[in-house]
């Protein structure tokens, strides 16, 4: 057979068995290779020999057979399988350091989390601490049989060619080369901001097992999502994908100005959203902390932003009500920019409760130019345990679902 023929049929199973994946991981119920076949348009018989190479490498296995089948005959369902094939997620960001394995399935394999503030902490010092806690997962993880499919690491900054960090600003780091890091390198990592990664995670069936929840955001769906921490960030979804722009750095919402006379933030621009909104801003303008205050930079003040805010503490009151009408004014501009209807608020908002999540509402609606034809819908994530780590960890994944057949043998 000619050569350039065979290469076409490989790059037509690995299509096909990304696809075969995809679907999987996007429904509710687990399908047979009949119902399989029909919903992606494959004959039974490529179906058939797709999902033996998947079977026969532990990405799937049978369950139980029906009863039942619409097809005449009992039909055995497929699902992933548990305890081969994972993605690492490993986070550093400015309130800790941290890994999640996730398997294929769903299932968190294992996870750790090293809670501190981590503002002009020592590039060198904070990648060591990863290497430590990562040498004996890697260990643990090839023990017990699990084979690494992918490994991201999610960092607050802007990140290109998953390799170089250009600048994350609350750390004080400036361009570095990620590849001089041992861990690096020895997993084959690559680094995603975290605001597009915590992104991922909230995408149903991306890369794993879609968990069964009840959440109004389906695998193809179109979303913002608004990441809230010391600062802002943003991930813009479109029909279940990440819409990075040009140079990889769309959805920088926290750094839309609302107030060209207002304070300096530390991107060195006036007004920025994270200046009004941001966790900083809002301790020190409710009065917790001092600007310069590391207290101001932690997650330790939370719980008593929420508590002064519940109890009509003035200070309180007049820094949400003011991260309200930021918020309000950058995601309407964002709305009226590219049409979307879905918001999903991650971070610290959640503490605040749905009351706050309506209001928030009601405010972009008012703002939006098309108010009377559409209507704007605001949700809390689903995943809210460090989501960008987790988004990480799916990332990981996603490598064995774009390039199936580079990780399977085939007889
Ligand atoms: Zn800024």
């Amino acid at each position: 057979m000619p050569a350039a023929k065979r290469i076409g049929q490989d790059d037509l199973r690995t299509h096909n068995m990304s696809v075969v994946l995809s679907t999987i991981a996007r429904s509710r119920v687990p399908m047979s290779r009949a119902a399989l076949a029909k919903s992606i348009g494959l004959t039974k018989a490529t179906m058939s020999l797709l999902t033996d190479i998947l079977l026969r490498n532990g990405v799937l296995r049978e369950l139980a057979p029906t009863t039942e089948s619409t097809y005449g005959r009992p039909a055995t369902p497929l699902a992933f399988a548990p305890g081969h094939w994972v993605g690492v997620g490993m986070q550093i960001n400015t309130d800790g350091i941290g890994y999640v394995v996730l398997d294929v399935s769903g299932d968190i394999v294992c996870s750790d989390w090293h809670e501190r503030t981590m503002v002009n902490v020592d590039p060198d010092a904070a990648f060591a601490e990863l290497d430590g806690m990562m040498r004996p997962v890697e260990r643990d993880l090839a023990e017990r049989g699990y084979r690494i499919a992918g490994s991201r690491l999610a960092l607050p900054g802007l990140v290109t060619n998953g390799d170089r960090l250009l600048v994350a600003r609350n750390f004080g780091w400036r361009d570095i080369d990620l590849n001089r890091y041992a861990v690096f390198s020895r997993l084959d990592a690559s680094a995603d901001n975290e605001a597009t990664l915590a992104a991922i995670a909230q995408i149903p069936g991306y890369a794993s097992q879609r968990a069964d929840r009840d959440w109004p955001i389906g695998p193809l769906d179109s979303f913002v999502y608004v990441s809230t921490d010391i600062g802002i960030g943003g991930a813009y979804v479109r029909e279940g994908q990440i819409v990075r722009g040009d140079h990889g750095f769309a959805g920088e919402i926290g750094h839309i100005c609302v107030d060209l006379h207002g304070s300096l933030c530390r991107c060195g621009r006036h007004g920025c959203l994270e200046t009004i909104a941001g966790r900083r801003a809002l301790t020190v303008a409710a009065g917790l902390a001092e600007d310069d205050d590391s207290a101001a930079a932690s997650t330790e003040l939370l719980p008593d932003l929420y508590a002064a805010w519940r109890g009509g503490d003035t200070k309180a009151a007049l820094a949400v009500e003011r991260a309200l009408s930021a918020l309000a004014a950058a995601l309407a501009s964002t709305v009226n920019m590219i049409d979307m209807e879905n918001i999903v608020l991650g971070g610290l908002w959640s503490g605040f409760g749905d009351g706050l999540l309506a209001d928030l509402e009601r405010r972009v609606q008012s703002q939006i130019l098309a108010r009377d034809a559409t209507r704007v819908r605001l949700m809390f994530p689903p995943v809210t345990e460090h989501p960008a780590m987790r988004g990480a960890a799916v990332m990981g994944l996603r490598r064995l679902f774009d390039d199936p057949m580079r990780f399977m043998t085939a007889d």
